[in-house]
């Protein structure tokens, strides 16, 4: 018997199978994704692969395979088939999500110190083209650079042990910045000694029982059905969860719960831990070591845990007898993959719901466009929660007009409502937040002189300039440059430092409020030692004054104490270059104004900007979705944007422009003739951000309803220039992605 292997490589041209024989002894045991150390090329070393198919013979000579590994099940192997055409990438990427990390049991200790991390330094595809290059020979080298990039985060006695490579090869790795160490906090397992104190469940109000009786019927009769919880802050949604998955466990089938990366926050654990114990829970998330992550997903294999909550890759738990999928806050970017496999977790979810017959529940207060969108047209069932079902009352918003205040002379950067706010709020003891979606301190460096901006050296955008550091950093590739204080191009001393950033919007609450806490959180305090959470936690256990800080701070956190939210310029999501912008906006901005009086005391939101006027920002005020989803929506059919069409992106990028340019053009010529009518098909073009990290970049946009055709072609044309081998060469198709740059 032949087995069809699939290696486990992301070489492009290692996309296909290989015939592999089965020796006899190992004929029983070998199935359809089983994991298979096989001979490959001239390497000493055994490659691994897995296999997907049988034949009865091969018409090539075949070599046996040499040892056994883990196991995947058909269904699986399946999904991964699919998902490497649908999302451009090769099978062996898309089983890596599904099977368990690390090889081997390892009991983890759960303590306070302080441990050595080990990341990946350089950029991964640079390390990928050096290994096929050969620019990396020693084989030690590339074993743990591999492991590595599956297991960012492992500790070095971690990498010993499962490379079976001495540290010393490490340190080398290390002091030739291929990786770095960095010193962690261990965080203790959630699960581990927490007191149970078993909640009751709630009486479902009305709404919500009326939602939990239409998911209840789905789950009895058997079926797929796909339903969207549209309920504001607070409505309840979670507790509707929790009664559906203690029903589906009382069935004796299991739960797979998802939620952004950024919310898996020990309250939600909490919650799920005081309902239904911690044995038949298992978490998954980045944070979490080899060690952790392999145990959970052992815990699952092994039945022992029946309800999952990850972020995005959760989806892949193997779960048997899995009852029900839920994705809270739908809407949320972190679903999509933005790095290869660029998958959509929405979409996986609905493809497993379908073929296992069960309900799929998508939850938010702010659902995407396009999810709205499919529930207006029956796509998707909806059901509405309107009212919060503790009964605090949603907080009051105020809009202010930041031409108007510079008009009345104020220059500084909180108008004069919010600065009494503030201080209204600091004087009764009350906590506040400030958001502001820009880091750093200042976002632009312009000579007045002549016009000349400070711009990185390796990407095409501006410098921000860093006070605490005093630098200059790019914040694409990381790049620092000492501060400019005489213009290169003229001469001139007249250096002027414009935009704001969360540093010196932090200077200035501490010049104007001295007596004032504060605390920031944004890229630059969060670190890989200092996580969010730490931040979140003494804002709110040593009652923080203020609370600075980017995108981060809006995540569903619970701060009973927070009475005023301030954005200090709701514009800077509206300027961005894509079609969302108005989306994010609206999103953003509801839901920092839900993080203000979620209990008792009566929340204040303030919102400064310089486009009062604007739709999302007006509907924002009035918590009112359904008018910002028709202005949006009617906008989105006169300039055909999702959910009107698909939207795939291609991207280019190399050293050489000349190369890519010569392989755009020819890509999109034969895109032009390959794909029927109804796709728009742009130019190539340098995309908005034309270098990053001295690589250029180009790329081909190409609007409309992608079905399994298009993706055929497109794999098809792919794998032609793939074969070209043009050296540095990078493309990458994207279908929604979540940036356009
Ligand atoms: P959401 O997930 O929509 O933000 P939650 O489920 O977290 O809402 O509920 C908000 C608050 O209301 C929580 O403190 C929760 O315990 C409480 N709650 C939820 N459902 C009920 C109910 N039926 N009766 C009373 N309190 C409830
Ligand atoms: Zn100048
Ligand atoms: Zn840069």
């Amino acid at each position: 018997m032949i087995a069809q292997v699939i290696i486990n490589s992301k070489a492009k041209q290692l996309n296909r199978t290989f015939d592999y024989n089965i020796p006899t002894e190992l004929e029983d045991l070998i199935y359809i994704g089983t994991k298979v150390l096989i001979p490959f090329g001239r390497k000493k070393e055994l490659e691994e692969g897995y296999v997907v198919g049988f034949k009865e013979k091969s018409e090539f000579e075949v070599k046996d395979i040499a040892k056994l590994g883990d196991r995947l099940t058909e269904k699986q192997i399946k999904l991964a088939k699919w998902m490497s055409k649908r999302y451009f990438c090769n099978v062996s990427d898309c089983i890596k999500l599904m099977q368990t990390p690390g090889t081997r049991t390892k009991q983890n200790k759960v303590t306070d110190k302080m441990i050595q991390v080990v990341y990946l330094k350089k950029d991964i595809d640079e390390i990928e083209y050096e290994i096929e290059s050969g620019k990396i020979k020693s084989e030690k080298h590339k074993k743990i650079l591999k492991f590595v990039r599956d297991n960012e985060g492992a500790t070095i006695p971690e990498i010993e042990e499962y490379t079976g490579c001495a540290r010393g090869i490490v340190n080398t790795l290390i002091k030739n910045e291929y990786l770095e160490k960095v010193e962690k906090k261990v965080e203790r397992n959630p699960l581990q000694d927490k007191k149970i104190l078993r909640s009751q469940k709630y009486e479902l109000t009305d709404e919500q029982k009326n939602a939990f009786v239409s998911i209840e019927k789905a789950i009895d009769e058997k079926r797929f059905e796909e339903f969207l919880i549209y309920g504001i802050t607070g409505s309840g949604k979670t507790e509707i969860y929790l009664q559906l998955i203690e029903k589906i466990i009382k069935e004796n089938k299991t739960a797979i719960m998802l939620v952004p990366e950024i919310s898996l926050t020990p309250q939600i654990i909490e919650r799920f831990i005081e309902r239904f114990g911690k044995q038949e829970l298992a978490v998954l998330h980045s944070k979490l070591s080899i060690g952790e992550r392999h145990d959970e997903w052992k815990k699952i294999k092994e039945k022992r845990a029946k309800i999952v909550i990850g972020a995005r890759s959760a989806i892949f738990a193997p779960m048997g007898n899995l009852g029900i999928i839920i994705i809270d806050e739908e809407h949320d970017m972190s679903y999509k993959a933005e790095s290869n496999p660029r998958y959509d977790a929405k979409e996986i979810a609905k493809k497993i719901a379908k073929e296992e017959n069960i309900p799929l529940i998508l939850g938010s207060a702010t659902p995407a466009i396009n999810t709205f969108y499919k529930a207006q047209n029956k796509e998707i069932t909806l059901l509405k929660l309107t009212k919060r079902a503790n009964n605090s009352s949603l907080p009051q918003v105020k809009i202010i007009d930041l031409k108007q205040e510079l008009a009345n002379g104020n220059h500084s950067m909180l108008s004069m409502e919010l600065y009494s706010a503030i201080e209204e709020n600091i004087k009764n003891k009350h906590q506040t937040i400030l958001f502001l979606n820009r880091r750093g301190y200042s976002t632009f460096i312009m000579c007045r002189e002549c016009g000349y901006t400070v711009k990185c050296k390796n990407c095409n955008i501006s410098m921000t300039y860093h006070s605490y550091e005093n630098k200059l950093k790019c914040h694409y590739c990381g790049y620092e440059e000492k501060l400019v204080t005489t213009c290169p191009e003229c001469g001139s001393k007249k250096i002027r430092y414009f935009g704001t950033g969360t540093q010196k919007l932090e200077q200035e609450i501490k010049k104007q409020f001295p007596k004032a806490s504060t605390i920031r959180m944004d890229i630059d305090t969060v670190t890989k030692k200092n996580s969010h959470e730490e931040i979140l936690k003494d804002f709110k256990d040593k009652n923080i004054d203020i609370l600075i800080g980017t995108q981060m701070v809006v995540k569903g956190h619970h701060f009973p104490n927070v009475t005023l939210v301030g954005v200090i310029a709701a514009d800077s999501s509206l300027n961005i270059d894509d079609y969302r912008a108005n989306e994010r906006t609206f999103q953003i901005l509801t839901q920092v104004a839900g993080r203000a009086g979620r209990e008792k005391l009566e929340g204040k939101v303030i919102i400064q900007t310089y486009n009062p006027d604007n739709f999302s920002i007006q509907a924002s005020r009035k918590q009112n979705y359904n008018e910002f989803y028709e202005t949006e929506l009617e906008l989105r059919k006169q300039l055909k944007y999702p959910p009107f069409c698909d939207i795939i992106v291609i991207r280019f990028d190399s050293i050489d422009e000349k190369i890519i340019k010569e392989v755009a053009i020819k890509t999109y010529l034969k895109i032009k003739e390959k794909i029927a009518e109804e796709f728009l098909v742009f130019k190539p073009m340098p995309a908005p951000i034309d270098k990053i990290q001295n690589r250029c970049r180009w790329r081909i946009v190409i609007k409309g309803n992608i079905d399994e055709k298009t993706t055929m072609l497109l794999n098809e044309i792919l794998k032609e220039i793939y074969n070209k081998n043009l050296k540095d060469l990078r493309v990458a198709i994207d279908v929604n992605p979540n940036s356009m740059i």
